[in-house]
């Protein structure tokens, strides 16, 4: 038999996290290498693939989930290099536009590449550092056969959206806007581990109501949906074991 698929299953926040913990029985496990970080591990089989989740936490100082790309880099490094993941799947919210036409609580799948938005500089040379683009999986199949929308994603530390960010965001072309994605991206390229990125609409940065508070009135239901997808997805991948997106050499998706 074909050694079982393993998944690393990153989510920068625990209510984001706790359905698809729950739907998949998860049990928490406390692996011996990352001590004094107050990253979370979860455990879950599902049809054949091995899921491990991984949360970067409750921040203690702050008592704050430990949002944003630092966390979010250094989850990833130590998943990849430890778990040797087969797929990257990052799990999350983002905010969508509604001048794209976005609906709350939509779930887009990230294509072509992710970038940041707020690594900005006037240095040409440092431009394309800045953005990364750094590759994810080629989802076109899977997209197809579960009828996804796509997006591209971009990450920045900030929940606002700035002037900046419009400029940044327009050029690189992304459509989607988080605080993640990027720098897990940043952490899979070095090792050519394939990413799929699976985000859920909490706010429209562009509507007048402030992202925070569209946040907190949608992060429950778009929870809920990403939950939803991300079953039909890992449903995908157990029966699709020779799809596109666990391939490590065909990371980019144009
Ligand atoms: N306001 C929330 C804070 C979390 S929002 C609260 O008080 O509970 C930030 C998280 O949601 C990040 O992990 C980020 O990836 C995601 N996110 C959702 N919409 C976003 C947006 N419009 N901009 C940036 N990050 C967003």
């Amino acid at each position: 038999m074909a050694e079982a698929r393993k998944i690393f299953l990153q989510v920068a926040m625990k209510v984001e996290a706790e359905p698809l913990l729950s739907a998949l029985v998860a049990v928490r496990i406390a692996p011996d290498w990352c001590p004094g970080l107050p990253f979370e591990f979860y455990q879950a089989n599902h049809r054949g693939l091995e899921i491990t989740f991984g949360l970067p936490g409750n921040d203690p100082v702050h008592s704050f989930d430990s949002i944003g790309s630092v966390p979010a880099g250094l989850l990833a490094y130590l998943g990849i290099t430890h778990l040797q993941p087969d797929l990257v799947l990052n799990a999350g919210t983002c905010g969508g536009f509604h001048s794209l036409h976005h609906r709350i609580s939509e779930v887009f799948i990230g294509t072509r590449f992710v970038a940041f938005h707020h690594r900005r500089s006037s240095i040409p040379a440092m431009q394309n550092y800045g953005f990364g683009k750094y590759p994810v999986a080629n989802s076109a199949e899977l997209r197809n056969a579960l009828k996804l929308s796509e997006g591209i994603v971009s990450s920045g530390d900030a929940l606002d959206y700035s002037d900046d960010d419009r400029v940044y965001m327009k050029q690189s072309g992304a459509t989607l806007k988080e605080m993640e994605a990027a720098a897990i991206g940043w952490a899979c390229h070095f090792f050519g581990t394939p990413l799929l990125l699976v985000k859920s609409v909490t706010d429209l940065v562009d509507h007048p109501d402030d992202t925070a508070s569209q946040f907190l009135r949608n992060y429950a239901r778009a929870a809920d949906t990403l939950k939803i997808e991300v079953l039909r997805i890992l449903d995908y991948l157990a029966e699709n074991s020779s799809d596109p997106v666990w391939n490590h050499s065909a990371i980019s998706d144009t």
